[in-house]
């Protein structure tokens, strides 16, 4: 069994990003700034925002952190949206979901420039990602791709099941694996709550993909030998043995399921960092206008 390291890789190519944000500074370019929004201080939320906004500046870029109170009526989020869209100092703009249910996601989505729109979760994006043609791709999908890339893991033919169909993870997920070269031309399944006899579909996959919010739903059983396991799953549980009395459970029960793999990715350690690095990575081509004007 061989980890797939994702706080390793994701290290090596935060030291990547930093050496190009040397050479835009040499080269008297302004550097990257990401503006990241949060409306209210729910714990989780406060927590993910947190950590993008230290990785940034561990790579060089600006930051800045927007913060509204939760009462914040939606016209004023879409104003403040609309403000940073037009300011050219800002490069990549992203809003931490979710929000307060009297505001409405679809539109705040929408409302992001998709040429700033570095989460790649506005539907230019998302239908750009439909066609293959470039765009911002949603970081965790994209983080998973970097993983398998850095690991040379074969996907041509392969059979990939994807558990789970969320816009931000499942779905750009299964696009990703099914497209024309290569990390990709893998045949794909997806599963979702619906589908009938999920372990039997889970043991003909060769590379399982795993985006449910279930703890530990994946056992030995519902393996093959030799398949490449990649655990999205963060779940956080009460717990004795940890100083802080939380632990995070990924969606494999990785204990079981590890000796069996030929790759698997931990939880923490694998495809958390991987995601914040694929925001950087968005973070970067944005500033650089790699792939929109
Ligand atoms: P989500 O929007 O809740 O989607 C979960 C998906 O799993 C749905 O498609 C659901 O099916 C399916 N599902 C749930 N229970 C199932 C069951 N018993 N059998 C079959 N399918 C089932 O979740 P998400 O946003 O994709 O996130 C999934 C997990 O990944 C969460 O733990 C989240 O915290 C984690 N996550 C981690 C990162 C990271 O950076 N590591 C990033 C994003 C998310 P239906 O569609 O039929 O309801």
């Amino acid at each position: 069994m061989n980890l797939l390291d994702g706080k390793l890789i994701s290290s090596q190519i935060k030291e990547e990003i930093a050496d190009a944000v040397s050479e835009m500074k040499k080269s008297g370019k302004k550097v990257p700034h990401l503006a990241a929004m949060i409306v209210g201080t729910e714990g989780a939320s406060e927590t993910y925002v947190a950590h993008k906004v230290k990785a940034c500046g561990q790579v060089g870029f600006e930051s800045t952190l927007v913060r509204m109170d939760a009462g914040v009526s939606e016209e004023a989020l879409l104003a403040k949206i609309e403000e940073i869209n037009n300011n050219d100092d800002i490069d990549g703009l992203i809003v931490q979901l979710p929000l307060p249910s009297h505001i409405s996601e679809e539109k705040v989505v929408a409302a992001i420039s998709y040429k700033k729109d570095v989460d790649g979760f506005h539907p230019i994006n998302v239908g750009r990602l439909f066609i293959d043609q470039p765009c911002y791709v949603s970081a965790t999908p994209n983080g998973i791709v970097e993983l398998i890339k850095r690991y040379n893991i074969e996907t041509s033919g392969k059979h990939c099941v994807v558990l789970g169909r969320s816009n931000i993870v499942g779905k750009p997920m299964a696009l990703l694996m099914a497209r024309k070269g290569y990390p990709g031309d893998a045949t794909v399944t997806v599963c979702h709550s619906r589908t009938k006899d999920i372990k039997a579909v889970c043991r003909t996959a060769d590379i399982l993909i795993v985006a449910m919010g279930r703890s530990e739903f994946v056992t030995a059983d519902m393996v093959k030998e030799g398949a490449v396991v990649i655990d999205v799953g963060i779940t956080r549980v009460k717990s004795e043995k940890t100083k802080s009395g939380w632990k995070l459970l990924g969606d494999v029960k990785y204990d079981e399921v590890a000796p069996k793999c030929s790759y698997i990715t931990p939880v923490p350690g694998g495809v958390g960092p991987m995601t914040i690095v694929s925001l950087l990575n968005n973070t970067l081509k944005a500033a650089r206008k790699e792939l929109y004007d």
